[in-house]
């Protein structure tokens, strides 16, 4: 995987910071019920996942800001197309694209805002990796 070892891979798969093979959440975005619980710790290099209490506060800024990029996408999606929307379809569509995508913008951005204070480790994920493939 090509993106491996960049801030994008950890962000874009929810994986943890550090060594990119743990699992950020409890369970998939689209698991409701758990609505983007980050773990508390890393099942792989053991990072503790959050700094302080409420320290995934911060996040809802960063999941404003994914929003908008969203919304963004979908109106060049629609240019790139070829696609003549009225300005209410558009909307429409920035709407439904929104609401779908929100689990997984909320996850995302969780894993943005912990990729701010949690740097790659590459020895940390050799290891770990060398450790699974034995
Ligand atoms: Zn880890």
């Amino acid at each position: 995987m090509f993106l491996k070892g960049t801030k994008l891979y950890a962000i874009l798969f929810l994986k943890c910071p550090r060594c990119q093979e743990g699992a950020f959440l409890e369970s998939s975005p689209y698991n409701l019920s758990q609505f983007n619980k980050v773990k508390e710790r890393c099942p792989e290099c053991d990072l503790k996942y959050s700094l302080e209490p409420s320290f995934y506060y911060g996040s809802m800024y960063v999941s404003y800001g994914v929003g908008i990029a969203v919304a963004v996408a979908v109106y060049v999606i629609s240019l790139i197309l070829g696609l003549t929307l009225t300005p209410i379809r558009i909307f429409i569509a920035i709407v439904t694209a929104l609401i779908v995508s929100m689990p997984y913008i909320g996850a995302v951005s969780k894993s943005i805002w912990a990729s701010m204070f949690f740097k790659y480790d590459k020895d940390i994920a050799t290891k770990i990796k060398h450790h699974k493939n034995d």
